[in-house]
């Protein structure tokens, strides 16, 4: 719904944040990713936390390989063996983020650019949300490698830690905290959700991932940060594209409104006399929807609580209920807000006597601005490889940890279909043709990101 697709393939450059000018890219080197090797790698691994047969196939299983569980410890074990045999050198920081580095032939001390994501999974999540684009970054640098292909600057590969925020419940932890947006005691205190006495803390001692380098964009700084992702949405399919370039991530607004009534028995009270809170709050959230549509964003409702002694035959005393805004653009999400507050203000006296209401503002994340460099880095290999016509520009409407390293250095995201839009789902599914073209489209990205930066830095 937010997407635009690119009718233009005009090249801005508005930040100047990494180069003075806007970079060319030459043409491509003649790499190309082992799709084979690719796919039996990223399934090989999910034999580590595989659950929820859905069929016969070997691969036809969903994940529960959670933050730090001993499977989670088995496929970074895994990871860290596999890195290791590419040259690379290993970091990992006090958040047990991962950090694989290979040499560029510069030699250079200047951050690496990254390709990260991350191997947890919700408890019945799939096999490709997070842990494609762990498999996908191994496979660029196995293909960099076996072609004897150097990058100028240092590239490597990003694990980071506990992004789903399922078993320890906070989404995208420790590139929050390496953002400087989570405190580090916060995070190392969140407790198991099944078990209080294990805290996020204690199961990086328990396996050897709490490391020593600092959590921050200090401590492991880095110079760019790619992320290949499924899109969890239909709007690639539904435009018929292979490539989504993702320019940014959508604000959100979570407010909780609390509509104040007065208990009165059904049968007796005629309408003109009522304090109906519920009947309020369901024209409230019919008028948001209408609102958002308006404006071309989203509003929803996810919980509506009544008293637990509420009945059949009484107008419940009290009604709480969430929204959720969300747009690419934070003036619009404000907008809908604004009318969503004065609608809402209208709504409250226009039946019966009437109710009154109160809202509470819980989380405001503004909308994020990916680097052009990056997205523009992104889109020639698009061009490359499937084509203007097969890519569009578009942007996230989930989180991701490039939320968090968009904030300290220049991040883009590329998204991939996966089938019917599915995803948090033991089915979750991509083919093997849409994983190869968006490992290819990172390896592409990466190339083509590093060499405008030995240019900038040669003065070109
Ligand atoms: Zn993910």
């Amino acid at each position: 719904m937010h997407a635009v697709k690119s009718g233009s393939r005009a090249m801005r450059f508005n930040s100047t944040r990494a180069f003075s000018s806007a970079p060319r890219f030459q043409a491509p080197p003649a790499l190309s990713i082992n799709s084979n090797r690719l796919w039996e790698t990223l399934h090989q691994t999910c034999e580590w936390g595989q659950a929820h047969r859905y069929g016969d196939n070997a691969t036809e299983t969903g994940m529960a390989r959670l933050t730090l569980n001993d499977d989670d410890a088995r496929v970074r074990r895994w990871f860290a063996e596999e890195v290791k045999k590419l040259g690379c050198t290993l970091s990992v920081d006090q958040m047990g983020n991962m950090f694989a580095r290979r040499a560029g032939s510069l030699n250079s001390p200047a951050p690496m650019i990254a390709m990260g994501s991350h191997l947890d999974t919700q408890p019945r999540g799939g096999r490709y949300d997070g842990i494609l684009g762990v498999m996908a970054a191994l496979e660029v640098l196995r293909t960099m490698k076996e072609s004897n292909f150097q990058t100028n600057y240092d590239v490597g590969i990003a694990n980071w830690t506990n992004e789903e925020g399922a078993r320890f419940p906070k989404s995208m932890c420790s590139s929050g905290v390496w953002a400087g947006a989570i405190p580090i005691q916060q995070a190392w205190d969140l407790r198991d959700i099944h078990n209080p006495n294990v805290s996020l803390k204690s199961e990086l001692e328990r396996h050897g991932y709490l490391g020593d380098i600092e959590c921050s964009a200090k401590g492991y700084p880095l110079g760019a940060h790619f992320e290949l992702h499924i899109e969890q949405g239909p709007i690639l399919p539904a435009n018929d594209c292979k490539i989504g370039i993702v320019q940014g991530a959508q604000g959100y607004r979570w407010l909780t409104f609390t509509i104040q009534g007065k208990d009165a028995h059904t049968g007796t009270t005629p309408l003109a006399n009522r304090h109906d809170p519920l009947l309020a709050a369901s024209r409230m959230i019919a008028a948001s929807n209408d609102i958002a549509k308006k404006h071309d964003a989203l509003a929803s409702t996810g919980i509506i609580r009544v008293p637990s002694n509420a009945s059949t035959n009484t107008i419940a005393s009290e009604v709480t209920f969430t929204l959720d805004i969300r747009h690419p653009e934070d003036s619009v999400v404000h907008a809908v807000q604004e009318e969503c507050l004065r609608t809402f203000q209208s709504i409250a006296s226009q039946d019966g006597k009437g109710v009154s209401y109160s809202w509470t503002l819980d989380t405001d994340s503004p909308a994020v601005k990916f680097d052009q460099n990056c997205i523009s880095s992104i889109q020639a290999a698009a061009d490359h490889i499937v084509g203007p016509e097969r890519s569009m520009l578009m942007t996230s409407g989930a989180g991701h940890d490039s939320v968090y390293t968009s904030k300290h250095c220049p991040t883009a995201m590329i998204f991939i279909p996966c089938k019917d839009g599915v995803s948090h789902h033991p089915t979750e599914y991509s083919t093997p043709e849409d994983c190869a073209i968006g490992t290819q489209a990172l390896l592409e990205a990466v190339v083509n990101y590093d060499q405008a930066r030995a240019d900038e830095s040669r003065g070109k």
